[in-house]
C-alpha cells in the first residue's frame, strides 16, 4: 500500500511517497518558487541520485502535477502509475476545535477548513490549495486531513483561556491551540516506546526546537500545555519570530514607527527572534559560528535568550505537571546542537536532569543522553511528521472511519 503525504506551503511543496507494508520512503522531494519564475523540484529516489527538474510551476495543481510526473517517471520514478497511490495524507496546520484529530477529506471538511482560513491565513490556504489540487488530478484517491494542532485540543480550559474578556474566545474564538502536534505526538509515543513504558504512565516534556520552535507538556499521553497560542508566533524565541511579548509592546512600537497592522504582523513574524537580536540570521548555524567563532556578542545573546525561554519553560511544564519523567529534544536544533541541549540541561540539575556529555555528542540520532542515575530522562528522539500523516492516513483508510 503506497501513500503520497503532502505538506503545501504557500511556495513550496514537500512531499514523501511511503510503502506502509513497511513503512519504507519511496522517493521525497520538494518543490520552491511556486508561482514565481525558476520553480525547481529537488526529487530524490531511495537509493538513488537526486534530481533536480527546473519547471514552470504556477500554482498547486501544477506542482503536484509534477510530484505524479516524478514519481512515475521512467528513469528517476519509484512506481509505475498514479493509480498505485491508495490515498493521500495531508498536513494541515489549523484545524481550530472542529478537529480534535485526523480526518477523511468530505466537501464539509473542506467547508470547515475554509473558516479555519482566518486564523491561520499564511497556512491553511496553501494546505486547502494542496487537496483541491491532488482532487483535481487524482479524484478517485481518498484524502485525509491531519492537523498541527489537533494533538493539544486535550488541553484543559486553564491552559487555553486568555486573560482577555470571554468574549474574545466565544465570539471570536481566540484561544490557544498550539501547533508543531504531530511531532509532540510522534516523539512522547516514541519515547514511551523506547522505554518499554506505557505512555499513561509518563510525564514528558517534548522540546520542538527548530525554525519554529515549541514545548509541550504531555501527561500520561495527553497534551495539557504547550507554548505556542492562537498562532504559531506565541512562546518561545525562534528563527524570526519574537516567542512572547508584553503585548502592550504592539500598540506602542504602532504609534512609535507609524506600521500599521500588517507591517507589525511581519515585523514579530519574519523580522524578530535570533534573527532580529543577532542581526546575523534566522539560522542558528550561523549564529552559532558568529558567537563562537567571530565573537559575536548579539549573536551570543540571542543563542542565550533562546536556550533561557526553553529553560523556563520546562520549569513551567514540570510545575503544570508536578514533576517529569522524560525531557525529548526533537527538530533541527534539537536534534542537531549539543550545545544547544548542553546549555538547557545545565540549569535543569534541580530536576534531577543529569546529562551524559559523551552520549550528548551525537546528531540526529534516537538516543538517551542522559546519564544511568539521572532523575528524569533526557532523549534525542528524531521527528518524524510525514510517518505519522502516512499512519493516520492509512488507518482512516483501512478502518473506513473518517476520523481518528
Ligand atoms: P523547520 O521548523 O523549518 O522544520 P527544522 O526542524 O528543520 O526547521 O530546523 C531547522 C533549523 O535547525 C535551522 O534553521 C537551523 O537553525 C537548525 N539547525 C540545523 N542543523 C543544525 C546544527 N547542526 N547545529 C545547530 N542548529 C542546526
Amino acid at each position: 500500500m503506497k501513500i503520497l503525504v503532502i505538506n503545501c506551503g504557500s511556495s513550496s511543496l514537500k512531499y514523501q511517497l511511503f510503502d506502509m507494508t513497511d513503512e519504507s520512503v519511496l522517493a521525497k522531494g520538494l518543490i520552491e518558487r511556486i508561482g514565481l519564475a525558476g520553480s525547481v523540484l529537488t526529487h530524490e529516489p531511495e537509493g538513488r541520485e537526486k534530481v533536480k527538474i527546473t519547471a514552470e510551476v504556477d500554482n498547486h495543481t501544477a506542482a503536484i502535477k509534477l510530484v505524479v510526473d516524478a514519481l512515475t517517471h521512467k528513469d528517476y520514478g519509484v512506481i509505475k502509475t498514479m493509480q498505485e497511490i491508495y490515498a493521500v495524507g495531508h498536513r494541515v496546520v489549523h484545524g481550530a476545535e472542529k478537529f480534535a484529530g485526523s480526518v477523511r477529506i468530505t466537501p464539509e471538511v473542506m467547508q470547515a477548513l475554509e473558516e479555519c482560513s482566518e486564523m491561520a491565513p499564511l497556512h491553511n490556504p496553501p494546505n486547502i490549495s494542496g487537496i483541491n489540487a491532488c482532487e483535481e488530478l487524482m479524484p478517485q484517491v481518498p484524502q485525509v486531513g491531519v492537523f498541527d494542532t489537533a494533538f493539544h485540543q486535550t488541553m484543559p480550559p486553564k491552559a487555553y483561556i486568555y486573560g482577555l474578556p470571554y468574549e474574545a474566545y466565544e465570539k471570536y474564538g481566540v484561544r490557544r491551540y498550539g501547533f508543531h502536534g504531530t511531532s509532540h505526538r510522534f516523539v512522547s509515543g516514541r519515547v514511551a516506546e523506547v522505554l518499554g513504558r506505557d505512555i499513561k504512565e509518563l510525564k514528558i516534556i517534548t522540546c520542538h526546537l527548530g525554525n519554529g520552535s515549541s514545548i509541550a507538556a504531555i501527561e500520561y499521553g495527553q497534551s495539557i500545555d504547550t507554548s505556542m497560542g492562537f498562532t504559531p508566533l506565541e512562546g518561545l524565541v525562534m528563527g524570526t519570530r519574537s516567542g512572547d511579548l508584553d503585548p502592550a509592546i504592539i500598540p506602542y512600537l504602532m504609534k512609535k514607527t507609524g506600521m500599521n497592522a500588517d507591517e507589525i504582523d511581519t515585523y514579530i513574524n519574519k523580522k524578530s527572534g535570533v534573527l532580529g537580536i543577532s542581526g546575523v540570521s534566522s539560522d542558528f548555524r550561523d549564529i552559532e559560528v558568529a558567537a563562537w567563532k567571530e565573537g559575536n556578542q548579539r549573536a551570543q545573546l540571542a543563542l542565550d535568550i533562546f536556550a533561557y525561554k526553553v529553560i523556563k519553560d520546562i520549569g513551567a511544564y514540570a510545575a503544570a505537571m508536578n514533576g517529569v519523567d522524560v525531557i525529548v529534544f526533537t527538530a533541527g536544533l534539537g536534534e542537531k546542537s549539543k550545545e544547544t541541549r548542553a546549555d538547557v540541561c545545565k540549569n535543569l540539575s534541580y530536576l534531577g536532569v543529569k546529562l551524559d556529555d559523551e552520549k550528548n555528542n551525537v546528531r540526529s540520532q534516537l538516543r538517551e543522553i542522559s546519564t544511568e542515575d539521572s532523575k528524569v530522562k533526557v532523549f534525542i528522539i528524531p521527528t518524524n511528521e510525514e510517518l505519522v500523516i502516512a499512519r493516520d492516513t492509512k488507518e482512516i483508510c483501512v478502518s473506513g472511519r473518517d476520523r481518528i
